[in-house]
């Protein structure tokens, strides 16, 4: 099964991914967390890719697909995979139609304001990559999961925000119309679980259980 999540940063679309990857088997391919990793290597990548990602604006389509296609071919994908956060724009969904085919694009929803005030009060692991947020019951600022003090990403802040939320509303559009009939789409308004749920039941009615 190879499917593509669509979602603007906040939507909760990662936290989606890793509830797919822990019922279906198939790994999780977060571009931002692949460029996060290349930024830290402070190679000249490194250095080009945080330029653009501390400013909120989108990698160059050739460089990031460039970057997605090395990871897509390695073993652990051979049964498919989740891609999450790839393609933003058209153009990239034309280059990874050139290699392969999506079986699903599974797309998630909620309006912009309360996106920006999911974003803003967002926290992360840097140990283990769980994802809390200020306004959630239980907020301690350690993580639930490994207890490491939690921290704010830097393109979780208030202008790089807005610049990250324009370029989704500007991508959006054309890549649903150029997926058709293959997306499913589900609102993020409520609990984690409660987004989950028909996603399931989409992804298990497509065989991919
Ligand atoms: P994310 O963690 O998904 O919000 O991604 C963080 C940042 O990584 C984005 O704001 C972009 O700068 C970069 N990025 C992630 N995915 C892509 C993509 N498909 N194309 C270009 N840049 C991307």
């Amino acid at each position: 099964m190879k499917l593509v999540l669509l979602g603007a940063a906040g939507s909760g679309k990662g936290t989606l991914a890793k509830k797919i990857t822990r019922d279906f088997g198939i790994p999780q391919l977060s571009m931002g967390d692949i460029f996060r990793d290349i930024a830290k290597s402070g190679s000249e990548l490194g250095l080009l890719v945080q330029k653009y990602m501390s400013s909120g604006a989108l990698v160059p389509d050739q460089t990031t697909f460039e970057v997605l296609k090395e990871r897509l071919f390695q073993d652990d994908c051979k049964k498919g995979y989740i891609l999450d956060g790839f393609p933003r724009t058209l153009d990239q969904a034309k280059l990874l139609a050139k290699v392969t085919d999506v079986d699903a694009v599974v797309s998630v929803e909620l309006p912009f304001e309360e996106l920006e005030k999911r974003l803003v009060s967002r926290r992360n692991c840097p140990n283990c990559g769980e994802i809390d947020n200020t306004e959630y019951e239980g907020y301690t600022g350690k993580c639930r999961k490994c207890q490491t003090p939690l921290f704010q990403r830097d393109d979780d802040k208030p202008e790089a925000i807005k610049a990250r939320l324009e370029v989704y509303k500007k991508n959006i559009t054309p890549l649903i119309n150029f997926y058709g009939d293959k997306v499913f789409t589900v609102s993020s308004a409520g609990s984690p679980d409660e987004t989950y749920r028909p996603v399931k039941t989409f992804l298990e009615k497509l065989g991919a259980k």
